[in-house]
């Protein structure tokens, strides 16, 4: 059946007037044949089993049973009317109710003639019975040509409310394959058919609609799952492909003074076998023509500062200049201040460029850039204002992907001639699979191996009543020299209320922990960013003991003496930031420790996320749940919704059939990147379709 077919505006197939065409459109967004082709059912009912009445248990979910109706009446009650009908088998009786719809029952229902029913069934009033139930005469019921797996399409009120039930899609979908013969064009190629043993398009769309059994039922599921993700993913890795071809970038190609010198004479430990491997990732795609795109994911304290810094060397060393942005303003004083240490040995020029630089600094900083007198500009939003103007930009590093949408990514693009490569470090693991929709065409990096010698942080989950215990164990670690953060939630929706809670608690940490034994900072949104950063100081510099926060010291900030982690309310964050929070402790040599307080009113959510923190320190595995809780759109937000918005495949359950489409999409294109070759011209050909009706599926951008 040729892809014009498939086009056909739903209207034109029998039994969809105008009325019901609107409906669709709007409901469903069914706009051709080829889109109610591709409404897969979301689950199906098994109709094998036939049920008799004295046979019935409350338990029952939803049953078939075979039986004739004696009688119908209609029950006056409070709120309207029902229609109640008296339904018998040789067994017992039951009763059939609705509560609208009467007249057009009425009139069909037919007394004493054999029946098919199904559906819920409830035990009221000392009887089974069952409301707006689907209804066959027995003898068609017989005659369909209806699958026993009985396949349950989508709907919504309205749809359901204006007559279109899961019956009449079902019937249309019998009248569209009927149009079609059941000739579906092949979208996928013959080598790849037969390697993976996949049922032919045509029989795959039938046995999703018609089930025979449920074994043709899973494999023309696989089918469509695998078709789904594959050209999802051939459309990633193409992007990416021609993204290399086609956005040229400086090649750095020699490893020079800069990098050999810090790399024989001043790398303060050894890598890990992961940061090498990274390190070599990026070393190839610097030294190539086209210009990186690359995602460095690692969990918080893996070491990704000395991996960035390295990859700034290769750019100095083949004269560029490199940038690194930050978040925060604390965040870029970190990061330059780490950078100022790992280079003190070295002869290069750093600067730090953020909201509070002076005038006459920033003055000067503008004019050192552009006549290339500094090699490395640190600093926050700042670096994207249209003063700030490179010499010769060739290595741009973005920490913490979040928090920079792609338009901010792409302004600093525009600083000169070529792009600069592009570097997004992210200390927010993300699953594989996950990573393969969203970012599936950048490259990925991950440095999945802590340094040597890091001992895992001790997580415990505690009741707000031993509040008192824990204060105790507080001023242990505080005697033994340590430092200890305690944190607040504060959620925008009930700021004033967090407002609240923190300064309360700040007093009480006051009271409980007196000057002058005791230095407590506070650091939280509402203050002025000076005064942030001084109390952030006295606590880097360990003046202050305590420091009581919201989630401002989430990311990135390096305190090694700091070595009790107190979160409040912790019931109330999301798993990530908790993972987050966690990794600002066990950064020194010293055990440290992670305590997470609640109040004894938990959700099953919330428990499992506490219990998923104690029991694991993986930011990865601690993500994969964190996914499966909140869902793929909750977690990317909705900026990337689109990639996710799948028809028959599920980001979650289906992750080895996305890396299996992963492998072949990129199989194919490097064996035959243009699909030239005639046994792929099916792929070349759907492709084609796909991006030509982008609205078919919405995940072509
Ligand atoms: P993150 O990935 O969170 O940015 P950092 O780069 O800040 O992690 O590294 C965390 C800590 O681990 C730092 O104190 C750093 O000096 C140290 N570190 C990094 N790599 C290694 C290594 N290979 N061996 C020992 N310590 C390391
Ligand atoms: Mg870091």
């Amino acid at each position: 059946m040729n892809s014009g077919f498939l086009q056909t505006p739903i209207e034109y197939l029998k039994g969809v007037g105008p009325n019901r065409a609107n409906l669709l459109r709007k409901e469903l967004g069914i706009h051709t044949y080829q889109d109610l082709i591709n409404l897969f059912p979301n689950r199906y009912l098994d109709r094998t089993q036939y049920y008799k009445i004295a046979q019935l248990k409350q338990t029952n979910a939803e049953v078939q049973i075979i039986g004739r109706i004696t009688h119908i009446k209609t029950v006056q009650q409070q709120r309207g009317k029902r229609l109640v009908a008296t339904f018998t088998d040789e067994t017992g009786t039951m009763e059939l109710v609705w509560f609208r719809g009467h007249k057009w029952i009425r009139e069909n229902l037919k007394l004493n003639t054999p029946y098919v029913i199904f559906g819920k069934t409830n035990w009221f009033n000392n009887m089974f019975s069952m409301p707006h139930p689907e209804m066959e005469l027995l003898e068609a019921h017989e005659k369909s040509l209806r699958s026993a797996m009985q396949p349950v399409y989508p709907s919504t009120e309205k749809l359901s409310s204006s007559g279109i039930t899961n019956r009449v899609i079902n019937t249309l979908m019998q009248q569209l394959f009927l149009e079609s013969k059941n000739a579906f064009a092949e979208t996928l190629s013959k080598p790849l058919i037969s390697s993976l043993k996949l049922l032919s398009k045509s029989e795959a769309l039938f046995n999703v609609h018609f089930p025979k059994n449920q074994g043709l039922l899973a494999r023309a599921q696989y089918r469509l799952k695998f078709e789904e993700l594959f050209y999802i993913q051939l459309q990633l890795v193409r992007k990416n492909l021609v993204h290399k071809s086609k956005i040229k970038g400086y090649p750095f190609e020699k490893v020079g003074e800069h990098f050999n010198t810090f790399f024989k004479d001043h790398l303060p430990f050894k890598l890990t076998g992961a940061q090498k491997r990274v390190l070599k990732e990026i070393r190839n795609d610097l030294g190539s023509k086209a210009q990186m795109n690359r995602l460095l994911q690692g969990d918080v304290g893996s070491g990704k500062t000395i991996v960035a810094f390295m990859s700034k060397l290769l750019a100095l060393d083949n004269g560029f200049q490199a940038c690194l942005m930050a978040p925060t303003e604390i965040l870029s004083v970190q990061h330059y201040n780490s950078l100022i240490e790992l280079s003190k040995s070295l002869n290069i020029s750093i600067s730090l460029l953020t909201g509070s630089t002076s005038t006459s600094s920033r003055r000067e900083i503008h004019e050192n850039l552009e006549n290339g007198r500094i090699n490395i500009l640190i600093g926050t939003h700042a670096l994207l204002e249209d003063k700030v103007k490179f010499k010769n930009l060739g290595l741009a590093i973005i920490d913490e992907q979040h928090r920079f949408g792609v338009a901010q990514r792409s302004k600093l693009w525009h600083k000169n001639e070529f792009p600069p490569h592009v570097l997004v470090m992210t200390a927010t693991p993300i699953p594989r699979t996950l990573a393969m929709s969203i970012y599936g065409d950048l490259d990925i990096s991950v440095i999945d191996e802590l340094p040597p010698g890091r001992k895992e942080v001790k997580t415990v989950h505690r009741f707000d009543a031993n509040r008192l215990k824990v204060f105790r164990f507080l001023k242990d670690e505080i005697s033994k020299g340590r430092q200890v953060y305690i944190v607040y939630p504060l959620i925008q929706e009930s700021e004033a209320l967090d407002y609240k809670d923190l300064m309360d608690g700040y007093e009480s940490i006051v009271r409980e922990f007196p000057m002058p034994q005791y230095q407590v900072s506070i650091v939280h949104g509402q203050m002025k960013a000076a005064d942030k950063e001084f109390e952030m100081n006295r606590f880097i510099k360990g003046e202050t003991q305590i420091m009581v926060a919201t989630t401002v010291i989430e990311v990135g900030v390096n305190v090694p003496n700091a070595s009790v982690m107190v979160i409040e309310s912790a019931e109330r964050f999301g798993l990530s930031q908790l993972h987050q929070l966690r990794g600002r402790v066990g950064r020194g040599a010293e055990q440290s420790y992670c305590i997470l307080m609640t109040s004894h009113k938990l959700t099953h959510d919330a428990r499992t996320r506490l219990e998923t923190m104690v029991k694991t320190s993986d930011g990865f595995e601690i993500a994969e749940v964190d996914l499966k809780l909140r869902g793929p759109g909750d977690l990317m937000g909705t900026q990337q919704s689109g990639v996710l918005n799948l028809r028959i495949a599920d980001i979650i359950k289906d992750g080895e059939i996305l890396k299996i489409a992963r492998s072949y999409a990129i199989q194919l294109l490097k064996e035959d990147p243009a699909l030239s070759n005639s046994e792929n011209f099916p792929i070349r050909n759907t492709f084609a379709q796909l991006v030509k009706y982008r609205n078919i599926w919405n995940y072509i951008s």
